[in-house]
């Protein structure tokens, strides 16, 4: 019997097979009658025989080339019977390991607990996949750790019946240990965010998945572990989406831009109600190997208090700031060495300067010369002594005039006693001390017109004594007379200073007494300057009654008023004697009483001050005029008392018209 092959008329090959026997003679054994001979065309069963060997050569070496490593382990003993190269290198015990029991060849692998693992496959048919998983494998008598990713499946029959495992594995050391790392790298940075002091959390993903945050960011949230950790970052804090820190995230997430706030104001959810607080924070792109956006990491300091707290110091310092800028005092602050580093409203306005300019001007630039020294002297021994410096002295203003100050500079002590700086008060005193000037005046020439007629009565004494003490003789009566005269009218001239002053003192403490009392004004004027003509005859004096009324006061006080207006008038015009005295109506019903003199006039800059105290204008031709400087300041108490005013129109060397205005009854 054998196999042959012929070819078709077509050229394709055909198969048989053939059967050639010998029909023997009967009886005999040797001798051949004839010879049979059967073929069967077995060309279709030679096709497929062919392929099955084909397919199997490729499933060969499928297995064989393959860069992953193939076993079959067939039977419940799970006997080797198939192993490309690379499975059997991995499993390290050479070509002998075919056709024995599995886990007798790796006992290693039993103690690693995969007899289970590979029982349960094969009793389950359910393949079990595992990744970078640790293998320990004695390979060439030397125990190796490797990774492997490996897949053990169920080998089935044409029955479907389970006949072994298979295995597929591939060794993924290198790849696993670099996995490793990053994982371990990755769990460094978990740690590392956890104990950070910082508040940080990692949001990953479009949807801000709060992947890793630490106590001190769920302190600032003030929510808990649980309700943060792998939540969206919005559903925990929802009143954070409305303030704007969506778009700022999506932002930083679109552009791979970080944002860094400073001091941002926040509204969070705490204890139940929304609190604002300030926070400092970046929002840090996390990026993937590639480079792509992958998350965002927030990094934030909570400053609320900080905050606060300078906010109350701005503010205090602000009140501060205004109520010096608000005191009629110059303030100043400075440092141990003197320099100053702040001064009010009140300074900068005296001295025309804004601070910058103030800040590096020196103290000598705006002292008096006069008064540096001695300044300088006692701002050493303040600072030796820690008392207080108080000196009277001169500053120059923005217009370069030089005013009285009384300056007090006090120090400011650190808690061991030592001056850190100087606070000064410093008060304008010009006007006090050119009054002290002017009562300094006031008092020598009082005492000289105190002099003046007490000499005078005193030698008019002494010739009547005399007369009187002549017994023989009779005393002439017109002698005793003249003499009489002139005593009464010195005595007449002391009385009225007298009384000036006593007014002065009245005023000075509002007490001037005032009677109300109805009478007629026309009547009270023509009086006076009768009185005033019969005494003087170098002036002529007119009176013009344009208008005629009756008034409720103290007459004799404001006839007082109109003898000082006419006794100034004849005073200072003694080149001119023309004197005009007019009533005459004002508007609202009230009616004014004007002197009107053509002498020496007063210039504008002294018509209020004539009205101060003492003043006197202190020109060359006013010296040679007597005088006190309080008749004017006497007269506008006078009628200002009465509800009137006093109105003045002159000009140095063009006459003066002095004018009161008061209400008509
Ligand atoms: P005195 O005793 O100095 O006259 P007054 O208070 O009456 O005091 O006047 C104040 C100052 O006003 C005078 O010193 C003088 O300089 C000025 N004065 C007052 N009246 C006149 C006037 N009619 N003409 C010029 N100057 C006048």
């Amino acid at each position: 019997q054998f196999q042959s092959m012929s070819n078709t008329a077509k050229g394709t090959p055909k198969w048989w097979d053939v059967i050639v026997a010998p029909i023997l003679i009967d009886g005999e054994t040797e001798k051949v009658q004839r010879i049979i001979s059967v073929s069967r065309d077995i060309t279709d069963f030679k096709d497929a025989m062919l392929k099955v060997e084909e397919s199997e050569k490729r499933y060969d070496n499928l297995i064989n080339f393959s860069s992953s490593a193939i076993g079959i382990l067939l039977g419940e003993d799970l006997v080797v019977t198939t192993a490309n190269n690379a499975i059997i290198e991995i499993w390290g015990k050479g070509k002998e390991i075919m056709g024995k029991k599995y886990f007798e060849a790796l006992p290693e692998l039993a103690e690693q607990g995969y007899r289970e693992v590979f029982a349960e496959v094969y009793k389950t048919g359910k393949p079990f996949n595992a990744l970078e998983t640790p293998v320990n494998i004695l390979q060439n008598g030397k125990m190796e750790l490797k990774y492997y990713n490996f897949l053990l499946q169920a080998q089935r029959n044409i029955y479907a019946d389970i006949e072994g495992v298979g295995i597929i594995a591939t060794e993924v050391t290198s790849q696993a240990i670099v996995n490793l790392k990053i994982k371990a790298s990755e769990e460094k940075f978990r740690l590392l965010v956890l104990q950070a002091p910082v508040a940080i959390c990692v949001l990953r993903g479009e949807n801000y998945i709060i992947e890793v945050i630490n106590q001190s960011m769920i302190e600032i949230w003030d929510r808990t572990m649980e309700q943060a950790l792998n939540k969206p970052a919005f559903d925990v804090l929802p009143e954070l989406k409305e303030q704007g820190f969506k778009e700022l995230l999506d932002n930083v997430y679109k552009t791979g831009e970080r944002f860094v706030a400073q001091e941002l104001p926040i509204q969070l959810r705490r204890k139940g109600k929304l609190e604002s607080a300030f926070v400092k924070f970046v929002y840090e792109p996390l990026r993937e190997g590639d480079g792509t956006i992958s998350g965002v990491m927030a990094l934030a300091h909570e400053i609320t208090e900080q905050v606060l707290s300078r906010k109350k110091i701005e503010e205090s310092e602000s009140h501060f700031r205004q109520l010096a800028d608000l005191m009629p005092s110059k303030i100043s602050n400075a440092g141990i060495d003197g320099k100053g580093f702040y001064f009010n409203k009140n300074w900068l306005d005296f001295l025309g300067l804004d601070f910058e300019e103030v800040k590096d001007f020196g103290y000598h630039k705006i002292m008096h010369p006069d008064e540096l020294e001695e300044f300088q002297k006692r701002f050493l021994h303040a600072t030796e002594t820690g008392d207080d410096l108080e000196m009277e002295m001169r500053f120059k203003n923005k217009e370069g005039e030089f005013k009285w100050h009384l300056n007090i500079a006090s120090p400011v002590k650190d808690e061991n006693g030592n001056i850190k700086m100087w606070v000064g008060s410093t008060t304008e005193i010009q006007k006090i001390k050119e009054e002290e000037q002017r009562k300094g005046d006031f008092i020598k020439m009082v005492s000289h017109e105190l002099k003046t007629p007490v000499t005078s009565i005193k030698g008019y004494v002494q010739l009547l004594l005399m007369m009187l003490e002549d017994v023989h003789e009779k005393p002439d009566p017109l002698q005793l007379k003249t003499s009489l005269v002139r005593i009464d009218r010195q005595v007449a001239k002391l009385t009225r200073l007298i009384i000036e002053m006593l007014d002065l003192t009245r005023i000075e403490e509002s007490k001037l007494a005032m009677q109300k009392k109805l009478f007629n004004l026309n009547d009270m004027v023509t009086e006076t300057v009768v009185d005033f003509s019969h005494g003087n005859l170098k002036h002529t004096i007119n009176v013009y009654h344009d208008y005629v009324c009756n008034i409720t006061g103290d007459k004799d006080r404001i006839e007082q008023v109109l003898i000082n207006f006419i006794a100034n008038a004849i005073k200072y015009s003694p080149n001119n004697g023309n004197i005009e005295v007019r009533v005459k109506a004002s508007k609202n019903n009230q009616v004014a009483v004007s002197v009107k003199d053509n002498g020496i006039g007063i210039d504008a800059k002294d018509h209020q001050k004539i009205f101060e105290r003492f003043y006197r204008v202190s020109g060359k031709s006013e010296q040679y005029y007597p005088g006190f400087g309080i008749g004017l300041f006497i007269a506008n108490a006078i009628i200002e008392s009465q509800d009137g005013f006093i109105t003045i129109d002159s000009e140095k060397g063009k006459g003066s018209v002095f004018t009161f205005t008061l209400p008509c009854t």
